[in-house]
């Protein structure tokens, strides 16, 4: 029995929690992994936040100055370990919820020890990446390779000499792209259904970041124009290579789609140089050979699918009036959106995740705060 449950020792838990505290609410945080930061301890060996440190710690207690601009993922762990140290957090590690259900006055959760855990207060912070999703493509079955979601991709070791297929020109399948070129895979494509947005992750200094909140208010044709012409003075022409230019506005598919553009890393650089080559979509698979959307067919040994990810929360919930039709919240992010219950860490903003769901935390324990 606790008076205030915290679900998910990712960032968005962690943060609420320690805001808590620090109105004199405590919580308890329940985390399915061993130790807190689960979902970033699983990601791929290269990568770094592509949002500046500044702009990416939790309330209370910034990012360490002696990480530098470009936050590396372990020591963005290091970091929530400390987090959690800093606030003395109570954390029970080990603890999956496997459902939610309203009951009477309290929330009730079942466990995955079969045990249950009540709750007058419930947060929900589990995260807005957390169910691998692949495209169940005609075919796929009968394929033979070898096929991964990006979040089991760490680096290239295991892909050396073998001719890949990353599915997704997102941020994930283009850093990938980058690893598995200089991490000797003998053949790198990457297959692109909608041409990405792509910026530099920074331009003299000033980070991508920056421009998403300076302008990110801005009527959406004028953010949408004033982003392609950037593009087009900021990123080489790919078209001769295989990468058209986008057709739909940035701030369009922000708002229609959750989408946030492909920082540049290392791609334009790989598809110019033709280490990583750009293809038409997968439409089907036969048991050797991939068919692709312009009537090619690829053989790759391995494709990795960056398909993307689901919330997972319809699974955890009985009522399904509570999400819109993708599994995100109708309502998250400061508001109950039932009583006693609480989203957060849904946002997807041009002014990056981490930085939104800092700002959510202090919403969200102040609301928790008034009712405790
Ligand atoms: C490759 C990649 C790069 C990214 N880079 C950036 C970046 O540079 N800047 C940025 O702002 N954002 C970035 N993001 C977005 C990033 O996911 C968020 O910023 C942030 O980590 C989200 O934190 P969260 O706490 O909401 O979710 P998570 O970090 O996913 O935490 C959710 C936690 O809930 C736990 N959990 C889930 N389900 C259950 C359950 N049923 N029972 C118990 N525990 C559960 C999980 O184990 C996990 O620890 C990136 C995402 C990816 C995938």
């Amino acid at each position: 029995m606790a008076n205030v449950t915290v679900l998910g020792a990712g960032a968005a838990g962690l943060a609420v929690a320690a805001q808590l505290k620090a109105n004199g609410v405590d919580s308890v945080v329940l985390e399915r992994g061993p130790e807190v930061a689960t979902s970033w301890r699983g990601r791929y060996d290269r990568l770094r936040l592509h949002t500046v440190r500044r702009l990416s710690g939790l309330p209370g207690f910034p990012i360490p100055r002696e990480y530098g601009r470009w936050v590396r993922r372990d020591d963005l762990v290091r970091y929530l370990e400390a987090y959690r140290e800093r606030f003395a957090l109570d954390v029970r590690t080990g603890t999956t919820v496997e459902r939610v259900k309203p009951g009477g006055e309290r929330w009730s959760m079942q466990l995955a020890d079969g045990s249950e855990h009540t709750s007058r207060t419930l947060i929900v912070a589990t995260g807005y990446l957390h169910t691998p999703v692949i495209p169940q493509w005609p075919g796929l079955a009968s394929w033979t390779g070898t096929l991964i979601h990006s979040s089991a991709y760490r680096n290239a070791e295991p892909f050396r000499g073998k001719n890949v297929l990353v599915v997704g020109p997102g941020n994930s399948g283009a850093e990938i792209s980058t690893d598995l070129a200089e991490g000797g895979a003998a053949s790198v494509s990457l297959a692109v259904r909608t041409p990405p947005h792509i910026v530099r992750r920074a331009t003299a200094g000033w980070p991508a970041q920056m421009n998403g909140l300076l302008l990110g208010g801005l009527p959406e044709p004028v953010f949408n124009s004033m982003a392609a012409t950037m593009a087009r003075m900021e990123v080489p022409d790919l078209r001769p290579y295989g990468l058209a230019r986008p057709t739909e506005g940035l701030k369009t598919r922000l708002r229609t789609q959750r989408y946030v553009p492909l920082q540049d890393v290392g791609i334009v650089r790989d598809v110019l140089a033709g280490r990583v080559r750009p293809v038409a979509a997968v439409e089907s698979f036969t048991e050797n050979a991939v068919r692709l959307a312009d009537g090619t067919t690829l053989t790759p040994d391995v494709i990795v699918a960056a398909t993307g990810y689901g919330t997972g929360l319809t699974k955890l919930f009985d009522d399904p009036t509570l999400f819109d039709d993708t599994g995100v919240p109708l309502v998250h992010g400061g508001p109950s959106a039932r009583p006693g219950l609480y989203f957060m860490g849904y946002n997807v903003t041009l002014g990056g995740m981490l930085r939104e769901l800092a700002i959510e935390s202090r919403r969200v324990a102040r609301a928790v705060s008034a009712l405790s």
